[in-house]
């Protein structure tokens, strides 16, 4: 399998997923299971083959998807761009488009998830021109509020601020013009629709891609690990409202069992896609093979 583009369908939709490099992050335990108890954080790292005294690093995939409905060319979430370490494959979705035969002027329709880096800087080229000239931006209302207005310059913790506004004003305004927010829970593109799942920023942003009685959900940073399925009750270091994120984890994972859709998580090992079995408060995580 190419390590870093697959290919799937969902019904007689075509998706592509393409890993967009990757960030090593440092004292992984620390940034995604701050609430984890480290006697049982220790047994369930176990499965991943890590040893939680030894885990010193967490190299955290960035994973993007474009899907083609037939009727529009939609991509989700667009990595770290131009200005992203090509050491590590950030910046590549472009490249990678490309080899498939998709060139930037044919995505119609960008749906960014929530305002963080890792989701949003691939939408600025290094001219400051827009990398997807043709497209509309899909923001929920408050994601695109919470951003452009003084509330992330007052709400967000010290720690982190400095990295996210400064991306957030310099990918947001260019976007302004184009851009479609969503304040209800229905479809952007036929087949495509919009779930609210708060927490992890303000207005985080579920798509929800359906067609033939198939479904994924593209999860975002509302599950950052495949543990977060398991333990939705271990929050990450950098969820803006905690509690907020564990009931938004709740409800996606009980609507994904329901509905039986796969999840497609943009930090999830690639291709970043599973299943979610289980009961309505117990989950479990069977990545595709
Ligand atoms: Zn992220």
């Amino acid at each position: 399998m190419d390590p870093w583009k697959y290919s799937f369908t969902v019904g007689d939709f075509k998706c592509l997923a393409i890993n967009d490099g990757y960030y090593p992050y440092e004292r992984p335990a620390k940034l995604l299971f701050p609430a984890a108890s480290p006697e049982n954080l220790k047994t369930e790292l176990k499965r991943f083959n890590i040893q939680l005294n030894r885990w010193e690093q967490w190299l955290g995939p960035y994973n993007c998807l474009f899907v083609d409905t037939g009727l529009n060319k939609v991509l989700v979430d667009t990595g770290m761009g131009p200005g992203g370490d090509s050491s590590k494959g950030q910046g590549r979705l472009l490249a990678g488009l490309a080899e498939e035969g998709i060139a930037p002027g044919d995505i119609e329709t960008v749906i960014i998830s929530h305002a963080h880096p890792d989701h949003l800087c691939g939408n600025i080229l290094a001219d400051g021109q827009l990398a997807f000239p043709g497209a509309s931006f899909i923001f929920w209302k408050e994601e695109w509020e919470f951003w452009t207005t003084s509330r992330a310059e007052e709400e967000l913790p010290g720690k982190f601020k400095r990295n996210l506004l400064s991306c957030a004003r310099q990918q947001l305004p260019p976007l302004a013009e184009r851009v479609r927010l969503m304040e209800r829970e229905e479809e952007i593109v036929p087949g495509i629709k919009a779930l609210a799942a708060p927490g992890h920023t303000p207005g985080l942003m579920v798509a929800a891609i359906a067609s033939g009685g198939e479904q994924v959900f593209c999860v975002s940073d509302l599950l950052i690990h495949p543990l977060h399925v398991e333990y939705p009750e271990w929050y990450s270091a950098i969820d803006i409202d905690p509690e907020q994120n564990i009931a938004s984890r709740r409800r996606i994972l009980r609507k994904a069992l329901v509905e039986k859709a796969l999840l497609f998580g943009f930090h999830f090992p690639f291709p970043g896609l599973g299943r979610v079995s289980g009961d309505q408060n117990k989950w479990h995580w069977k990545p595709v093979e």
